[in-house]
């Protein structure tokens, strides 16, 4: 392959991406290439990064256990914050068992991997995120992709193949277009056929639900309807790594069996101490969860009335522009402006569908809000 080539690719295109450096928490107000910005595109939406009580409990596990946890989970790497953590994932999402894995990326594709198997059939909605997408090619299974939230293709689809077993798995909150999958719908429809339902609840953890639960508490579900809950400690919890919610016996299972949780060390203790303390922080804290919920009413009240049509039902609020090069010049007028909202392009939406991904925080003030929006209408089309 000549790389030198397919860089000059990607440039020509606008596909081409380099690193923007952070020299401050992510909080509402940062520092990005030393500069002071408005951060609109996080994915800490709770605003919780930089908060003292969850950096103690980080620095007191430091102290206690050290930097690195030495080995994966299944040889040394395995430490009490990790049965704390398990038994607190399990409490807030109200499942029997939870087990944690080092990231969502590794979460998906060592849990469907694992669960599906090479006589049956995983149906993906097509808007899911890259690592279910890579979680489905890893399965030995048959990958049947449906129309983004068509509950009537996915039937359709599962009648075509009439599936030996298999699994229906979708993001619960879309993080790229920020709505929310039709989960009570497919967790019928799973019942139905014998499928099992995994949901990745990355952006619903901290955002959806009255108390921030996720998609179970959203939808008032339980672990029958959704047999797997993904969800991550990265983004509104503040952290890193990931888990699996469910039965006993998934999780039970998940630990003998998913590659990627064997095959890797296990988080470092300073890490899983401040998952615990974020996790504890939203359990505390259902105000910041419902603050988040009023920026975001306020937030698309404004822009509508600024004739921008932007969802509003979760943290996530795409502002499509089109063209990768508009999108990305977009980008960088804001940036000028003193706001960061990053653009998003192939190929991680469809090529043409280039996007600024506007997200919210709990900590953003009105003052904030009103000034991002007052630049977006500057060159946002209107209709
Ligand atoms: C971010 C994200 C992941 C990956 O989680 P990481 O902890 O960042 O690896 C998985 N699924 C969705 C929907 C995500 O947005």
């Amino acid at each position: 392959m000549d790389i030198n080539k397919k860089l000059a690719y990607l440039k020509e295109n606008n596909l081409y991406r380099s690193l923007r450096e952070f020299g401050s928490p992510q909080e509402a107000q940062t520092i990005i290439d030393g500069k002071k910005v408005l951060l609109f595109s996080s994915n800490s939406y709770l605003g919780i990064s930089n908060n003292p009580a969850i950096k103690q409990k980080a620095t007191m596990a430091l102290e206690k256990h050290g930097t690195g946890s030495g080995g994966s989970r299944l040889t040394t790497g395995n430490h009490e914050l990790y049965t704390q953590l398990e038994h607190l994932l399990a409490e807030f999402k109200g499942s029997e068992a939870s087990l944690a894995f080092n990231t969502g990326y590794m979460a998906n594709i060592g849990a469907i991997s694992a669960l599906c198997e090479s006589d049956e059939t995983i149906f993906s909605d097509e808007l899911n995120h890259a690592s279910i997408i890579d979680g489905c090619r890893l399965s030995k299974a048959t990958v049947v992709k449906y129309a983004h939230a068509d509950v009537d293709d996915l039937r359709a689809k599962i009648n075509e193949v009439s599936p030996k077993g298999g699994m229906i798995v979708t993001d619960s909150v879309f993080s790229m277009d920020g709505d929310i999958a039709p989960l009570p719908n497919l967790a019928q429809i799973a019942k139905d056929h014998n499928l099992l339902l995994m949901a990745d609840d990355a952006h619903a953890t901290g955002v959806i639900g009255e108390t921030g639960r996720g998609s179970l508490e959203h939808f008032g579900l339980s672990c029958d309807d959704i047999d797997i809950v993904m969800g991550t400690l990265s983004k509104s919890v503040a952290s890193e790594g990931s888990f699996i919610c469910g039965k006993d016996a998934l999780c039970d299972y998940l630990k003998n069996t998913a590659r990627s949780f064997i095959f890797s060390t296990a988080l470092a203790p300073a890490t899983v101490a401040a998952a615990i303390g974020g996790i504890e922080y939203i359990l505390a804290h259902p105000e910041a969860v419902q603050k988040l919920r009023e920026n975001i009413r306020y937030f698309t009240g404004k822009l509508g009335e600024c004739g921008i049509t932007a969802a509003g039902e979760t943290a996530i609020i795409p502002i499509v522009i089109g063209g990768e090069n508009e999108a990305r010049e977009a980008s960088a007028r804001l940036f000028d402006m003193n706001i960061f909202i990053p653009c998003i392009r192939y190929p991680t939406v469809k090529k043409g569908a280039a996007r600024l991904r506007v997200t919210l925080m709990a900590t953003h003030t009105r003052v904030d809000m009103d000034y991002v929006v007052d630049c977006l209408k500057n060159f946002v089309k209107t209709k």
